[in-house]
């Protein structure tokens, strides 16, 4: 099968590449390597040699490839695919951005949430898949057992977004701002008399100080958060926000819209997103069903106790990060009712929140194609 994978260097392609090599996921591929800035350099060796960068802009060399699999981004996707399909190309396209996420001709991938939409859509031979938002992906995984025991009249999540979410700039700018608020920390850290309040002062003059990075993010986002994330839509929501419902919804192929909303926040984690779930149930089910419908739903998401040591030690982006794990935890009926539960979650949103459904729908296809 001959793959072309683009984006394979960018933050989501380089975890792409690296799943796909854990996993031995080129063997028995033709994998080709296409770059927008470097056309004819060296490409990776996915262990049969080393292979020569194609043109990812030559229309003619992606039309060779039956499959598509690109970690570009939402410009190149825009630029490429409509002349790609229009110049008679009909093979299939896997793609991290989220240009076609929404589109009749599209399926959006996360295969322990959906596999059968996925199976339905290669039999009637759709051939546009797509990785769904991270926050959303993360959520589903984490809920997936209450969304297919039809539990979930509504929910809200309030979410602490990490930098990586951004892109790689953002991820060095958060480290560059934590590595001048130290610089400024340090005189008073070292010394034995200074109170708390010298240490905030000295907090508080490096944020507001030139020698802090913001190109990236506009303003702090070390020793701050930063409650927007991407562009204004209707109703004062951000486009975070509304991919909320909107995705969810498509993902599941839910016939009557479950309502979502929230509040999407950038915090200071390096790659792991958590979010906090408000959720109202369809009925009354006691906790530790819950916790079994939860828990049971795929081989990722692990309830975590609700107890300090537990929530301290497993449920944080620092137990989390790098691995494919989707802890749920803070579980609990509120005070507002029995029918109301809220939770915690986390994951990693490069893995699951990207490259994975990616790497496991290249799977799923050449199961089905028998390759
Ligand atoms: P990225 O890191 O900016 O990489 C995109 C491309 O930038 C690379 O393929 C590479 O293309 C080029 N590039 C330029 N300078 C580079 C450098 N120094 N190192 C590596 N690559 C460089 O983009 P990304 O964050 O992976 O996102 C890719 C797509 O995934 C986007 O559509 C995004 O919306 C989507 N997505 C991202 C996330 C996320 O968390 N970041 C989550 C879900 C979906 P050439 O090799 O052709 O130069």
């Amino acid at each position: 099968m001959r793959v072309g994978f683009v984006g394979w260097r960018g933050m989501v392609g380089s975890v792409l590449m690296e799943r796909m090599l854990a996993e031995n996921g080129f063997s028995g591929l033709e994998s080709y390597f296409f770059s927008t800035s470097n056309v004819s350099g060296k490409g990776p060796d996915v262990g049969e040699g080393e292979t020569v960068l194609q043109d990812a802009f030559d229309l003619k060399a992606l039309a060779e490839m039956e499959v598509i699999l690109t970690c570009q981004g939402g410009g190149y996707t825009t630029e490429i695919y409509g002349k790609l399909r229009e110049s008679g190309w009909s093979g299939y396209w896997i793609d991290a951005a989220s240009t076609l996420r929404m589109e009749e001709e599209a399926r959006i991938v996360l295969d322990p949430v959906n596999r059968p939409i996925i199976d339905d859509a290669l039999a009637a031979g759709i051939k546009t898949y797509a990785g769904g938002n991270c926050t959303v992906s993360l959520m589903l995984m984490a809920l997936a057992g209450l969304f297919k025991a039809d539990l979930v009249e509504w929910l809200t999540s309030m979410t602490y977004q990490s930098a990586s979410g951004a892109g790689a700039a953002n991820m060095q700018e958060l480290a560059a701002q934590m590595a001048v608020i130290g610089d400024y920390a340090r005189p008073v850290l070292d010394d034995p008399a200074a109170t708390a309040l010298d240490l905030d002062r000295r907090v508080t003059e490096a944020l507001g100080s030139d020698s802090l990075p913001v190109s990236n993010f506009g303003v702090p986002l070390a020793a701050s958060l930063i409650p927007w994330i991407d562009r204004p839509v209707d109703k004062g929501q951000t486009r975070e926000e509304w991919k909320g419902i909107a995705e969810t919804n498509r993902i599941l192929g839910t016939k009557r819209e479950i309502p979502i909303d929230g509040i999407c926040v950038r915090v200071g984690a390096m790659r792991c997103h958590s979010q906090g779930f408000t959720i109202k149930l369809k009925k009354d089910v006691p906790l530790d069903e819950i916790t079994e419908i939860i828990g049971s739903a795929n081989d990722w998401v692990e309830v975590i106790d609700n107890k300090k040591e537990d929530t301290l030690k497993r449920l944080s982006p620092a137990a989390v990060s790098g691995t494919l794990k989707v802890p749920v935890g803070r579980i609990r009926k509120m005070l507002i009712g029995d029918d109301y539960l809220t939770a915690f979650s986390v994951g990693d949103q490069l893995l699951w929140g990207a490259a994975e459904p990616l790497h496991r729908m290249l799977r799923i296809l050449r199961d089905y194609l028998g390759r």
